[in-house]
């Protein structure tokens, strides 16, 4: 168990009185319900004060709910009741996961087959570990097993512990290593059928062959429903891919009845609720440069590669995506502007990027543009500028965790083709984001790209890696057969992604 798990942060509330005003009319009540699982009718629940702990849980329910076009259904929120009341019964406090660890063979017997548990591992950056996570937690309530994160030193500070009254934590000092030597006695064992393994490792990660993506294939599952363990190491959002498995469907349309697009903002929503720590730093900024805005943008500025396109074309790229392709700034012209000063609507800007060089551009832009007008009329903002991707460090990832969520509390999102972390932020957010044309492919015009951006079809996140064991081509359905939820990503070729209709 890590340290941080047992502190109680001391931390006092932020002034969050604007971003109330402005989601809600409502004031923070004493007696808060739950988030998600409890939310609602005769779900509702009220907090615990281990709960209460957990600053953002409270803050963002009651902002939420205020605005939140979209509700999880019944069906889900029962689901999601029944797992957490699974999770407590087998959570690393429970006997019954002791039992399920236990080293000598002999004891598998008595292995509560109903704890069974998927590990998740991490990989790659941070949108892509929290895609996989509340990919791998879709499958859980599917497949009634128990998730467990294997979080690193740099992860364990970034979010309250989602599963009330119980823990996520696969306990430090566990080791998979008891299993797999458990694993090599049964070796002796696999002559004699049926075989079952204690765990499986899979592999759903970008770089996944055609052994690990037998994972995709219904036929599997009985098969892995046998095992206790597995332990999963992916950097993809694989829910869409569930929704195509015979096996899964039908409880998915149950759990996601009406809106296909609200698959990782319900789970996501749930599952990460940022630290105290987190939590601060995004108030903080929020309060002090974005609340008082008539509306906030939010730019993600993902470049993978600064020696392919040069940051002038970018630039110039999101310029003509803002101002002339979406037409999401108009800017006023001066004269009038000064007329009506007083009903002048203000715009700010938030800039997330690595990069410094797109903040101060913009900002030298658009200062330079409210001089002339007379007024303040845009603010450009930005947390940080890391300049390189870390991997490994929990105070980088804190600040990625604050880009994405001050991302997701825009009105409007302009993302990054092919990233993760403005998948997040726009599936958090439950925006249809605008996407700019990709940057990266060698041009040697070097020219702007046109058009600068397109709208996307979907708030859903991409899979960008998957099995082709299903036909996702809805033109093929035969009547009566898998609704057309899955489409091409607009930003990845072969990529996928769940939509309402097809566009
Ligand atoms: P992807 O590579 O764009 O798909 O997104 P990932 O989140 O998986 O990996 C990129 C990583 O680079 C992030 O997790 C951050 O560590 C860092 N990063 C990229 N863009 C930003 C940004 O706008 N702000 C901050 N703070 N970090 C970023």
């Amino acid at each position: 168990m890590t340290a941080s798990l047992l502190l109680i942060i001391a931390y006092s509330i932020s002034p969050y009185s604007l971003l109330l005003q402005r989601r809600s009319s409502s004031s923070i009540n004493p007696t808060i319900q739950q988030p998600v699982a409890g939310g609602g009718g005769e779900e509702e629940e009220v907090l615990s004060s281990e709960q209460y702990s957990c600053v953002s849980r409270q803050q963002l329910h009651i902002i939420r709910s205020s605005y939140s076009s979209s509700k999880p259904s019944p069906f889900l929120l029962s689901r999601l009741k029944e797992y957490e009341q699974r999770h407590k019964r087998c959570d690393p406090f429970s006997e019954s996961f002791n039992r399920s660890s236990r080293e000598q063979p002999e004891e598998k017997e008595d292995v509560e087959l109903d704890c069974r548990y998927i590990v998740w591992t991490p990989v790659n950056g941070l949108g892509n570990r929290m895609l996989s996570i509340s990919s791998s937690f879709l499958y859980a309530l599917l497949t009634n097993r128990v998730l467990l994160v294997d979080f690193g030193p740099d992860m364990v500070d970034l979010f309250c512990e989602p599963f009330h009254n119980s823990t996520w934590f696969l306990p430090r000092d566990f080791t998979f290593k008891k299993l797999l030597r458990r694993e090599e006695e049964e070796e002796e064992q696999k002559k004699e059928m049926p075989y079952v393994a204690s765990l499986l490792q899979l592999f759903l990660s970008y770089d996944n062959d055609d052994y690990d993506k037998l994972f995709f294939k219904s036929e599997t599952q009985p098969l892995l429903e046998k095992v206790p363990w597995l332990v999963l190491r992916s950097d993809q959002y694989f829910a869409p891919y569930l929704f195509l498995m015979p096996c899964f469907r039908a409880e998915l349309d149950r759990m996601f009845p009406d809106d296909k697009e609200t698959v990782f903002h319900h789970l996501g929503r749930y599952l990460f609720s940022p630290s105290n720590q987190v939590w601060g730093h995004i108030t903080g900024f929020y309060d002090a440069y974005l609340a008082k805005a008539d509306r906030r943008i939010g730019l993600q500025i993902r470049v993978f590669s600064l020696d392919k396109t040069p940051a002038s074309l970018i630039l110039s790229q999101v310029i003509n995506c803002i101002q002339e392709e979406s037409r999401i700034i108009i800017l006023p012209n001066a004269t009038t502007t000064s007329r009506n000063r007083t009903t002048t609507t203000t715009t700010a800007i938030l800039v997330a990027s690595l990069f410094g060089q797109f903040y101060t551009e913009l900002n030298k832009m658009y200062k330079e543009w409210n001089e002339k007008a007379g007024a303040t009329v845009v603010g450009v903002y930005r947390t940080n500028h890391e300049e390189i991707q870390v991997l490994g460090s929990s105070s980088h990832n804190m600040k990625a965790l604050v880009d994405i969520y001050l991302l997701s509390m825009c009105d409007v999102l302009v993302t990054s083709p092919r990233s993760t972390f403005g998948y997040v932020a726009h599936g958090l957010a439950g925006l249809t984001p605008w996407i700019l044309q990709s940057q990266d492919i060698e041009d040697e015009e070097q020219r702007v790209k046109e058009p600068a951006c397109r709208r996307g079809v979907s708030k859903e996140p991409c899979l960008q890696f998957h099995a082709n064991y299903y036909d996702t081509n809805p033109d093929h359905r035969e009547p009566g057969g898998p609704v057309p939820v899955i489409m091409d990503c607009e930003d990845f070729q072969y990529g996928l992604k769940l939509v309402n209709r097809r566009v």
